[in-house]
């Protein structure tokens, strides 16, 4: 489904995670900007690397009981930078990265 921003700027409008991501135009490499120490986050008692990112980058991995990064979803807001724990981010390779259309 195409959203126009008219749509987006609604307050009654309801937006889905990925209906929200399609307003920013991403850009990525195969390389990804943001790795996670996982024997780190398997340690750590209430996961909260899986709660705070608004893209929804971080999910677990039942099977493997890991972190998976989906690093291509990733809206630079710096949030898992201030709540470091096991997380590390560096701005992705020149070129690369979300360009914000509507502000
Ligand atoms: S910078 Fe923001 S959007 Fe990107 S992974 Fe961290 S918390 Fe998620």
């Amino acid at each position: 489904m195409a959203i126009d921003v008219k749509d987006y700027l609604q307050p009654h409008v309801s937006l889905s995670i990925s209906e929200r991501l399609d307003l920013v135009r991403r850009r990525f490499t195969d390389e990804s900007h943001i790795a996670v120490d996982q024997e780190a986050f398997r340690n750590d008692d209430d996961r909260a690397v899986l709660y705070i990112c608004p893209a929804q980058v971080f999910k677990l991995n039942e099977e493997e009981d890991s972190c998976i990064v989906n690093f291509e979803d990733c809206l630079e807001c710096g949030t898992c930078q201030v709540a470091r724990r096991y997380t590390s981010w560096r701005n992705p390779k020149g070129g690369y990265g979300v360009t914000y259309r509507y502000g």
